[in-house]
């Protein structure tokens, strides 16, 4: 199928979906399409022709708007490409439109967007999981071939379980973060989400490697394309007992099976520990807190986006950011609290001391075997209103996501082939061995089929 042929395809089954996964669609996706084409057909197009792309609405595209799902940036316009984007469209991939996540990217949910709730394409009366909601939806039912979201606790890895695609996070300082709106910035990275393996692969051969307007990316580009066909014979690959504490019944016999088909493949599975695993929730939390309520104060009704004025500055500051949604207002408000200088010495450094103890256990177990694997959700997609009254209910669902956003490792869900709601399975492995991770999934792939 030619290109504007399936784009004009992807536009009619968006504006007919009714899952809530679009916030904006790009104007210019029909003539990108046929200025692409015109590649193609010239045996002239970049990597990345023919693949059609949503991208999360807190990843800036230029002339688009960039909302991050909230009130407060409703009308805002990005001026730029973040370094992401302008990779894409360099290789010419194709942008159809941003999609809906949990505003500012807080949530487990997709359901605490102001444009509200993202419906999951398996079941509409469950969420599909968040906050990179609308990128998993959009893939899974088909609404773009691929998608970029972003992970600073989980966010790509829970819809990406709850929807059944493939969604990767990479090594903290992997790929640039320039042009995405920071929600933790010790923790967060851009990542895709798939239907399979090798279009993650060639996504992330594209988007990774140094850039001189985010320092914390220091290695050249790399491709990876060619592991996916590698062989995992003689993998080592750790099972997380401690992972599976608390898991739905359902989600540990299929993750165990999943292990049992990589073991078929030639994987050496043993048994590791992570028991700090236990307090992994409320380590993220306090580090994600300090660090979201000082990334939020740029949004003060000065300078971006909603402004509504009051009888002096403290009063216009506080009525702006009355945009703010509840969740968002109630983490500026935590993090403001736990680093007060009256807590100087407490919570804060508490919680770096533990995100430390965390990483050094998820490191050490990673000198046992090559990868580290369990489930990447403890449940399926839970019902829409099931947790959304019960913040620390929500908090609990990432507590097998968090520890590789504390540790900056990379991470993966791989859907496992299930009948009913989908079920996640997760790889971990050492800093910058991605490609232990994309091997091993698509020998999982191409094994289960
Ligand atoms: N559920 C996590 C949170 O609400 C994940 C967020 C994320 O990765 N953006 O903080």
């Amino acid at each position: 199928m030619k290109l504007n042929e399936k784009v004009n395809s992807y536009l009619a089954n968006i504006s007919k979906s009714k899952l809530n996964a679009f916030i904006s669609i790009n104007k210019h996706a029909e003539n990108d399409a046929e200025r692409i084409q015109k590649k193609i057909d010239a045996g002239k197009a970049g990597r990345l022709a023919g693949y059609v792309f949503s991208i999360k609405d807190n990843i800036a595209v230029s002339g688009m708007r960039l909302t991050c799902a909230s009130k407060m940036l409703e009308n805002y316009i990005s001026p730029y490409d973040a370094t992401v984007v302008k990779r894409i469209i360099a290789e010419d991939g194709l942008i159809i439109g941003k999609v809906n996540m949990d505003e500012f990217a807080c949530g487990a949910s997709g359901e605490t967007s102001y444009f509200g709730p993202t419906l999951n394409p398996h079941d509409t009366g469950r969420v599909p999981g968040g906050s990179s909601a609308g990128s998993a939806t959009s893939v899974a039912a088909g609404l773009s071939d691929v998608s970029l979201g972003s992970d600073t606790g989980g966010s790509i890895r829970c819809p990406a379980s709850f929807c059944g695609v493939f969604g990767f996070k990479p090594t903290y300082g992997t790929v640039s973060r320039y042009g995405l709106v920071d929600m933790a910035m010790s923790l967060d990275q851009i990542g895709p989400v798939t239907k399979n393996v090798s279009d993650a692969a060639l996504i992330l051969s594209v988007i990774n490697g140094s850039d001189k307007m985010d320092n914390t990316v220091t290695g050249t580009q790399q491709d990876y394309t060619k592991f996916v066909k590698q062989k995992i014979t003689g993998v080592k690959i750790g099972v997380v007992e401690e992972f599976f504490e608390g898991c739905e019944h359902a989600i540990e016999k299929n993750v165990r099976d999943g292990i049992e088909i990589l073991k078929n493949e030639g994987a050496n599975i043993v048994k590791v520990s992570v028991p700090k695993t236990a307090i992994a929730v409320p380590t993220y939390y306090l580090n994600m807190f300090a660090e979201f309520s000082s990334a939020m104060q740029k949004f003060d009704g000065l300078k971006y986006g909603f402004r509504k004025d009051g009888k002096d500055i403290n009063d216009t500051v506080a009525e702006s950011r009355s945009a703010l949604g509840e969740e968002v207002k109630r983490r500026i408000l935590l993090g403001t609290y736990i680093t007060m200088k009256e807590f100087r010495g407490k919570w804060y450094s508490t919680a770096l001391k533990a995100r430390e103890t965390i990483r050094h256990e998820m490191i050490q177990a990673l000198k046992k075997c090559d990868l580290l694997i369990g489930p990447t959700m403890p449940f399926t997609a839970f019902k829409l209103g099931e947790k959304i009254k019960d913040p620390v209910e929500m908090y609990l669902a990432d507590i097998l996501t968090v520890s590789a956003n504390l540790s900056g490792l990379p991470a993966a869900s791989i859907p496992l082939n299930v009948s009913g709601l989908p079920i996640g399975m997760q790889l971990h492995a050492n800093a910058g061995e991605e490609v232990k991770i994309l091997a091993a999934a698509a020998a999982y792939e191409g094994a289960s089929k």
